[in-house]
């Protein structure tokens, strides 16, 4: 029987994430204390965990046949894989970052001098684009320490509420990329592979989806109903049903968590009462 070898961060800020996001869509993994690798017992899926900087090149080489890491480790890395699905959790930025007391400008101001990473490859390529020569210095941790033991002018590192570059005296001042989790998968999958990958983003489709959507309810007054129609597209059409009380009706709709708060208050407008929310547990795309 084929299965499907996925490669997940042994430790870290995408590990929890990601054995949800399994959990959700269903697969249970029995992996009661962390193992090298483990095997699902509902989805022909065996799973390897790794550190994530190797993630893509196991991936290239077919070891795994798809992975989850950052965006920016797959953009780092340069490997010839394929980046099917964004995941949307473990999001974060790449910035370059300079001591708060220097005047910065524009990155200009960066030309000939010292900026430490641990991302040279994203970092040359973005001021190779600009046109910007400068000494990227490769560290591989506490990056953001490099400015104030003299080792760099600045840095570039990932950022995600900013508050490790504050603590460290220095100021966000440019994105370079943003970056989420990611699915990978090998460029050469054999049929087998590719049927079940298939399947796993359906169940990982459905799982985002329902994490995006809400379930909502609501009694609108008939003369208004056309208008509140219209403002909750759905999946296909809401639903509407007479209320017991005349010139009422119920409506039943998804509503997408991106524009919620704006149809809700466009839905009060339109006289909506008893507007009731509920989590949707997995949908079907
Ligand atoms: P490993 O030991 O596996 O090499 P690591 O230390 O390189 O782990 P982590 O710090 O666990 O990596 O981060 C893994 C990924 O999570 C990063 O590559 C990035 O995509 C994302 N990430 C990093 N920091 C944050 C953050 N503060 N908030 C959200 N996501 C982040
Ligand atoms: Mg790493």
């Amino acid at each position: 029987m084929e299965k499907l070898r996925i490669a997940i961060q042994k430790s870290g800020r995408l590990s929890e994430k990601s054995l949800e996001l399994l959990k959700e869509a269903g697969i249970s993994l029995n992996n009661g204390s962390r193992k090298l690798r483990s095997v699902a017992q509902t989805f022909p899926l065996e799973v390897i965990y790794l550190r994530d900087d190797d993630i893509p090149q196991y991936v290239e080489d077919g070891v795994a046949h798809i992975g989850i890491v950052g965006e920016n480790e797959y953009a780092e890395k340069e490997c010839a894989v394929d980046l099917v699905e964004r995941l949307g959790y473990s999001r974060c930025r790449l910035s370059i970052a300079v001591p708060k007391s220097e005047g910065y400008r524009t990155l200009g101001d960066l030309a000939g001098k010292r900026i430490a990473t641990s991302y040279p490859v994203i970092l040359k390529k973005y001021l190779a684009e600009k046109g910007i020569t400068a000494d990227v210095h490769v560290l591989s941790g506490s990056v953001e320490l490099a400015p104030s033991i003299g080792v760099a002018e600045a840095i570039f590192d990932i950022v995600s509420s900013g508050s490790t570059l504050i603590s460290n005296g220095l100021k966000e001042v440019e994105t370079v990329m943003k970056s989420e989790a990611v699915v990978i998968a090998n460029q050469n999958l054999g049929d087998a592979e590719k049927r079940l990958l298939t399947d796993l983003l359906f169940r990982i489709r459905s799982v985002l989806a329902a994490a995006n959507n809400k379930y909502i309810l609501l009694n609108a007054p008939n003369d208004h109903l056309q208008q509140i129609i219209e403002v909750l597209p759905g999946m296909k059409s809401p639903t509407i049903m007479p209320l017991a009380e005349p010139g009422w009706s119920s409506v039943h709709s998804v509503l997408s968590e991106k524009t919620f708060w704006e149809v809700i208050d466009r839905l009060r407008e339109l006289g909506a009462q008893g507007i009731l929310v509920i989590p949707i547990e997995k949908m079907i795309v």
